[in-house]
């Protein structure tokens, strides 16, 4: 263990611990400078290695591009430092410790790499960080200094890493136990609104940045604390414990913007200010407030279900290259299930919100002509190519382990449920994973799920052989049966067509000025008629097609009329003759079959027959 209260000027050359000091050196410009200290680099030269991405995001993102005037030295004197790879250095051979030092250029507003200006810096330890090959292991302390000027006083540093030689929300030396910690810990720093609860005995904190006039944080505060008591209980139904000591949110509210990356004890997200609540207004947004509940509820659930649950490939993550997994329906899919139904399990929204949500998610994947081009398990291993780099064609040919893996989360739920008479769910489930992976990743030998031993797992959880339906499930591109499973609980799943007029066939994209095709869906009408996406549509049978009128327009027709559109195709216009589909699926809608049915219904006990109890 390291002695506390070293300064780092000391620290940098007394201990074997690798010391890195970060300093905002130059907001306006989002200029980050840092310097590492290696104590003892290897005899025969040292690598140096910045991650090319991020765990939780599955995209080769080559965070080295924003690293500029990299030198290296030892006791005062220059070394020789050799680009090895795109985002790796080897530093001559060297007696002594030694120092590197670069700048991080840091203007990504994304919750994934580094932001600096004069209103806020905050920074992933991915994009700041160089890793030291074969050192890695090693203790990190890392010094945060304020950046200089009066402007900066106030500022105040928000992070769930260790303070070694730091007040709590101040700058100065923190610390991480290896380089794996060290880069899954962001930082936050600026002027942020803060919050505090206490879930199950462990202290949460809320820090907010961005411009929020009226913020009604009481009751974001209160939300959250009901949500993460939740999610505890599922997974310590008897010891009500978190797996961490203090959990942190950061948070960050722009005019538009959505996402969130999970770490061991902390998330960064990213939402839009219209979404957050508003004091003495409980009606503003609901749907915008629901959504961000469900954000801080889905990073929270991978607290346990891949910060420490992991597929085994993931153990260690290897962030030089693609680390290939064919389980992100089970972490990320299983994850968007609970997400929504710990909202309404905490009470935090009702039974007809969720069915809302599980209906919106439904038709999601119902739209997408994808699903019968890719499975689950495909769509997983090829997240890296795919998910994270879609095109035009992308409803047509792939599926989204997100959607659809949450909406195999709630088959498996239903069909375990019944058919182990409601005596098992898919929480047995999520217990053994955390109980044989989770529970000791920080406090033994860390293992992960291997690929192929899922289903055996499962089987183990529930007591049944749920081996040919989770092929079916996983492996082929056959619709979930989940009309067939709701109906047996009680509810009625169907798709709604009435209200639309006839189709196209195509994802619109819209501006103010333009009506662009967005996707042109795989046999369709306009596919058929030789319209592609990109396309921008001008008149139909010599009517302008204005934008957001393009219904008003079709409403005039019906299925099986034939139309002509003009329309400019990079700068050439072209005629087409088009003959009309069948109206877009609207939405799907799940209703309740019968009152006489509601007390079997035990699917999302507690919380949906309590919800059912009081009718809103
Ligand atoms: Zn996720």
């Amino acid at each position: 263990m390291l002695k506390k209260k070293l300064s780092l000027k000391n620290a940098s050359f007394n201990t074997s611990a690798i010391t890195y000091r970060i300093t905002p050196i130059d907001p306006p410009a989002h200029r980050y400078h840092v310097c590492v200290n290696i104590p003892e680099p290897l005899s025969t030269g040292q690598l140096l290695e910045l991650p090319a991405w991020i765990p939780g995001s599955y995209l080769i993102r080559d965070f080295a591009q924003q690293i500029v005037e990299i030198s290296a030295s030892c006791k005062g004197k220059e070394v020789p430092l050799v680009k090895q790879s795109k985002h790796s250095w080897l530093a001559a051979p060297c007696a002594g410790p030694l120092q590197v030092e670069y700048q991080v250029y840091a203007w990504d507003i994304s919750i994934r790499g580094a932001y600096l200006d004069e209103q806020r810096g905050f920074f992933n330890g991915s994009s700041v960080f160089l890793s030291i090959k074969d050192q890695t292991q090693k203790t990190c302390l890392v010094e945060i200094c304020r950046p200089q000027g009066a402007r900066y006083q106030d500022w105040r540093i928000a992070t769930a890493l260790r303070e070694h030689h730091a007040q709590r929300y101040d700058f100065g030396t923190y610390e991480a136990t290896d380089y794996d910690e060290l880069i899954d810990h962001p930082v936050e720093m600026g002027r942020f609104v803060l919050a505090k609860f206490n879930a199950s005995g462990t202290v949460h904190d809320i820090a907010i940045t961005g411009t929020i006039p009226n913020l009604d944080l009481p009751r974001l505060t209160l939300d959250l604390e009901k949500i993460c008591t939740q999610q505890i209980k599922l997974f310590e139904p008897h010891r009500h414990k978190a797996p961490i000591n203090r959990y942190v949110f950061l948070l960050h509210a722009i005019d538009d913007g959505y996402g969130g990356l999970e770490h061991r004890a902390s998330s960064a997200l990213l939402c839009s200010r219209a979404h957050l609540p508003i004091k003495g207004n409980s009606t503003i947004n609901r749907a915008g407030y629901r959504q961000l509940l469900g954000l801080f509820s889905h990073e929270y659930f991978h607290t346990w279900h891949i910060k420490r649950i992991k597929p085994a490939v993931f153990v260690p993550y290897d962030l030089q290259r693609e680390n290939y997994t064919r389980l992100l329906w089970l972490f990320e899919g299983f994850t968007s299930y609970y997400d929504n139904l710990m909202l309404l399990r905490s009470g935090v929204i009702d039974l007809p919100e969720y069915l809302s949500l599980l209906s919106e998610n439904i038709t999601e994947v119902m739209r997408s002509p994808g699903r019968f081009k890719q499975t689950l398990s495909e769509s997983s291993f090829d997240a890296w190519i795919k998910y994270y780099r879609p095109n035009e064609n992308s409803p047509n040919a792939t599926v989204s382990y997100y959607s659809k893996g949450a909406l195999l989360a709630l088959a498996l739920d239903l069909t375990i449920r019944h058919a182990s008479h409601q005596r098992r769910s898919l929480d047995d489930i999520m217990r053994i994973l955390w109980q044989k992976f989770g529970r000791d990743f920080y406090h033994g030998h860390p293992h992960g799920i291997a690929e192929d031993q899922v289903i055996a797992l499962f089987n183990e959880a529930t007591g049944l052989q749920l081996d040919a339906w989770l092929e079916r499930a996983l492996e082929s591109t056959h619709d979930l049966p989940l009309a067939e499973l709701l109906q047996k609980t009680g509810f009625t799943l169907k798709p709604i067509r009435s209200t639309s007029p006839p189709g196209l066939g195509v994802r619109l994209r819209e501006d103010s000025h333009t009506v662009r095709l967005g996707c042109v869906y795989e046999d369709s009408p306009a596919q058929r008629a030789g319209l592609s996406a990109g396309d921008i549509l001008i008149a139909m049978d010599g009517l302008r097609i204005k934008p957001n009128q393009m219904n008003t327009l079709l409403n005039r027709y019906q299925v099986g009329d034939k139309v002509e559109l003009h329309v400019f195709r990079r700068d050439e216009l072209c005629v087409f003759q088009l003959q009309l589909g069948e109206p877009e699926l609207e939405r799907y809608a799940i209703t309740s079959t019968s009152s006489g049915k509601r007390h079997v219904i035990g699917v999302w006990p507690a919380a949906i027959n309590a919800s059912l109890a009081k009718p809103k």
